[in-house]
Protein backbone atom coordinates (compact mmCIF):
# COMPACT_ATOMS: atom_id res chain seq x y z
CA UNK A 1 0.00 0.00 0.00
CA UNK A 2 1.41 3.24 -0.84
CA UNK A 3 1.90 6.13 1.54
CA UNK A 4 -0.38 9.18 -0.37
CA UNK A 5 -3.27 9.91 0.55
CA UNK A 6 -4.43 12.05 -2.58
CA UNK A 7 -5.54 11.26 -5.95
CA UNK A 8 -5.93 13.68 -8.63
CA UNK A 9 -8.66 11.96 -11.28
CA UNK A 10 -9.02 13.67 -14.49
CA UNK A 11 -11.77 11.75 -17.37
CA UNK A 12 -12.00 12.56 -20.29
CA UNK A 13 -15.55 12.94 -21.98
CA UNK A 14 -18.01 12.77 -24.70
CA UNK A 15 -20.18 15.32 -22.88
CA UNK A 16 -20.69 18.04 -20.37
CA UNK A 17 -23.46 16.63 -18.75
CA UNK A 18 -24.15 13.84 -16.11
CA UNK A 19 -24.25 10.65 -17.39
CA UNK A 20 -21.71 11.20 -20.08
CA UNK A 21 -19.87 8.48 -22.23
CA UNK A 22 -16.05 8.50 -21.04
CA UNK A 23 -12.78 8.20 -23.04
CA UNK A 24 -10.34 8.44 -20.70
CA UNK A 25 -10.06 7.76 -17.09
CA UNK A 26 -6.72 9.06 -15.21
CA UNK A 27 -5.51 9.15 -11.87
CA UNK A 28 -2.31 10.36 -10.17
CA UNK A 29 -1.61 9.65 -6.41
CA UNK A 30 -0.16 12.75 -5.38
CA UNK A 31 1.45 14.59 -1.90
CA UNK A 32 -0.50 17.50 -1.66
CA UNK A 33 1.92 19.71 0.87
CA UNK A 34 4.86 18.37 -1.46
CA UNK A 35 3.23 17.76 -5.07
CA UNK A 36 5.14 14.87 -5.21
CA UNK A 37 3.45 11.95 -6.84
CA UNK A 38 2.85 7.93 -6.83
CA UNK A 39 1.53 5.50 -8.75
CA UNK A 40 -0.55 6.87 -11.67
CA UNK A 41 -3.47 5.04 -13.23
CA UNK A 42 -4.50 5.39 -17.28
CA UNK A 43 -6.66 3.77 -19.18
CA UNK A 44 -8.38 4.40 -22.30
CA UNK A 45 -12.38 3.91 -22.31
CA UNK A 46 -14.34 1.78 -24.82
CA UNK A 47 -16.92 4.56 -26.11
CA UNK A 48 -19.47 2.42 -28.36
CA UNK A 49 -19.54 0.13 -24.89
CA UNK A 50 -20.15 3.24 -22.77
CA UNK A 51 -22.95 4.06 -25.26
CA UNK A 52 -24.65 0.71 -24.99
CA UNK A 53 -24.80 1.02 -21.60
CA UNK A 54 -26.55 3.98 -21.95
CA UNK A 55 -24.50 7.11 -21.48
CA UNK A 56 -24.96 9.96 -23.58
CA UNK A 57 -22.49 11.72 -25.92
CA UNK A 58 -22.96 15.58 -26.98
CA UNK A 59 -22.29 17.27 -30.67
CA UNK A 60 -20.94 20.11 -28.92
CA UNK A 61 -18.14 18.13 -26.90
CA UNK A 62 -17.91 16.28 -30.34
CA UNK A 63 -17.33 19.63 -32.04
CA UNK A 64 -15.42 20.47 -29.25
CA UNK A 65 -12.78 17.33 -29.48
CA UNK A 66 -12.63 17.86 -33.17
CA UNK A 67 -10.61 21.55 -32.52
CA UNK A 68 -8.35 20.60 -30.07
CA UNK A 69 -4.65 19.53 -30.57
CA UNK A 70 -3.48 16.84 -32.94
CA UNK A 71 -1.73 15.10 -29.92
CA UNK A 72 -5.07 15.32 -27.91
CA UNK A 73 -7.35 13.94 -30.66
CA UNK A 74 -4.79 10.78 -31.63
CA UNK A 75 -5.92 9.65 -27.74
CA UNK A 76 -8.96 8.69 -29.95
CA UNK A 77 -6.86 6.97 -32.13
CA UNK A 78 -5.48 3.90 -29.42
CA UNK A 79 -7.09 0.81 -30.12
CA UNK A 80 -6.60 -0.80 -26.40
CA UNK A 81 -9.62 0.17 -24.33
CA UNK A 82 -11.66 -1.38 -21.98
CA UNK A 83 -15.67 -2.04 -21.74
CA UNK A 84 -16.86 0.54 -19.37
CA UNK A 85 -17.65 -2.25 -16.75
CA UNK A 86 -14.01 -3.55 -16.82
CA UNK A 87 -12.85 0.14 -16.71
CA UNK A 88 -14.20 0.86 -13.35
CA UNK A 89 -13.60 -2.28 -11.79
CA UNK A 90 -9.98 -1.64 -12.85
CA UNK A 91 -10.31 2.00 -11.20
CA UNK A 92 -11.86 0.24 -8.52
CA UNK A 93 -8.72 -2.28 -7.75
CA UNK A 94 -6.63 0.65 -8.00
CA UNK A 95 -8.37 2.74 -5.23
CA UNK A 96 -8.77 0.21 -2.76
CA UNK A 97 -5.09 -1.29 -3.20
CA UNK A 98 -4.15 2.49 -2.45
CA UNK A 99 -4.07 4.59 1.03
CA UNK A 100 -5.95 7.22 -0.87
CA UNK A 101 -8.11 9.24 1.32
CA UNK A 102 -9.34 12.02 -0.89
CA UNK A 103 -10.31 12.13 -4.07
CA UNK A 104 -9.64 15.50 -6.39
CA UNK A 105 -11.74 16.66 -9.70
CA UNK A 106 -11.88 19.53 -11.21
CA UNK A 107 -14.30 20.21 -10.74
CA UNK A 108 -15.37 17.32 -8.34
CA UNK A 109 -18.82 17.74 -9.63
CA UNK A 110 -17.79 17.09 -13.07
CA UNK A 111 -15.11 14.35 -13.08
CA UNK A 112 -16.34 12.80 -10.13
CA UNK A 113 -19.98 13.34 -10.64
CA UNK A 114 -19.48 11.57 -14.19
CA UNK A 115 -17.58 8.81 -12.81
CA UNK A 116 -20.18 8.24 -10.10
CA UNK A 117 -23.00 7.85 -12.57
CA UNK A 118 -21.04 5.34 -14.46
CA UNK A 119 -20.62 3.29 -11.50
CA UNK A 120 -24.30 3.79 -11.01
CA UNK A 121 -25.07 2.43 -14.56
CA UNK A 122 -23.15 -0.58 -14.50
CA UNK A 123 -24.23 -1.77 -10.80
CA UNK A 124 -20.93 -1.24 -9.34
CA UNK A 125 -19.83 0.14 -5.89
CA UNK A 126 -18.56 3.91 -6.04
CA UNK A 127 -15.30 3.46 -4.49
CA UNK A 128 -14.62 6.24 -2.66
CA UNK A 129 -16.99 8.61 0.08
CA UNK A 130 -18.51 11.33 -1.58
CA UNK A 131 -17.16 13.34 1.78
CA UNK A 132 -14.23 12.70 0.79
CA UNK A 133 -14.35 14.29 -2.37
CA UNK A 134 -12.00 17.68 -3.15
CA UNK A 135 -12.12 20.40 -5.53
CA UNK A 136 -9.41 21.80 -7.81
CA UNK A 137 -11.43 24.71 -8.88
CA UNK A 138 -12.53 25.82 -4.92
CA UNK A 139 -8.37 25.65 -4.53
CA UNK A 140 -7.60 27.47 -7.39
CA UNK A 141 -10.27 30.32 -6.43
CA UNK A 142 -7.81 31.54 -3.34
CA UNK A 143 -4.72 31.86 -5.83
CA UNK A 144 -6.19 31.87 -9.60
CA UNK A 145 -2.73 33.36 -10.61
CA UNK A 146 -1.05 29.98 -9.35
CA UNK A 147 -2.45 28.16 -11.88
CA UNK A 148 -2.27 31.03 -14.77
CA UNK A 149 1.37 30.96 -14.41
CA UNK A 150 2.18 27.00 -14.38
CA UNK A 151 3.26 26.17 -17.75
CA UNK A 152 1.70 22.90 -18.73
CA UNK A 153 3.70 19.90 -19.61
CA UNK A 154 2.92 17.57 -21.66
CA UNK A 155 -0.22 17.47 -23.80
CA UNK A 156 -3.54 18.66 -22.71
CA UNK A 157 -6.80 17.31 -22.61
CA UNK A 158 -4.77 13.61 -22.06
CA UNK A 159 -5.76 12.94 -19.03
CA UNK A 160 -2.78 11.70 -17.40
CA UNK A 161 -1.08 15.26 -18.33
CA UNK A 162 -4.32 16.92 -16.87
CA UNK A 163 -3.77 15.35 -13.78
CA UNK A 164 -0.41 15.87 -12.83
CA UNK A 165 -0.67 19.64 -13.90
CA UNK A 166 -3.65 19.91 -11.71
CA UNK A 167 -1.15 18.44 -8.77
CA UNK A 168 1.58 21.10 -9.96
CA UNK A 169 -0.78 23.69 -9.15
CA UNK A 170 -2.74 22.75 -6.78
CA UNK A 171 0.16 21.74 -4.21
CA UNK A 172 1.64 25.28 -5.30
CA UNK A 173 -1.40 26.64 -4.10
CA UNK A 174 -1.58 24.99 -0.85
CA UNK A 175 2.55 26.36 -0.06
CA UNK A 176 1.45 29.73 -0.44
CA UNK A 177 -1.62 29.51 1.80
CA UNK A 178 0.34 27.52 4.27
CA UNK A 179 3.06 30.12 4.69
CA UNK A 180 1.39 33.09 4.64
MG1 LIG B 1 -8.76 16.57 -18.84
Amino acid sequence: MSEFKHAMIDIETLGNQSRSAISQISVVEFDLETGDTGREFDINVDIKDCVHQGLEMNVDTVMWWMKQSKEARAKFEETERYSLDRSLELLSNYISNSGIQNVWGNSARFDLGILSDAYNTVGREIPWDFRNELDVRTLVFFKPEVKDNCTFIGTPHDAIDDCKHQIRYCSLIWKLMNNG
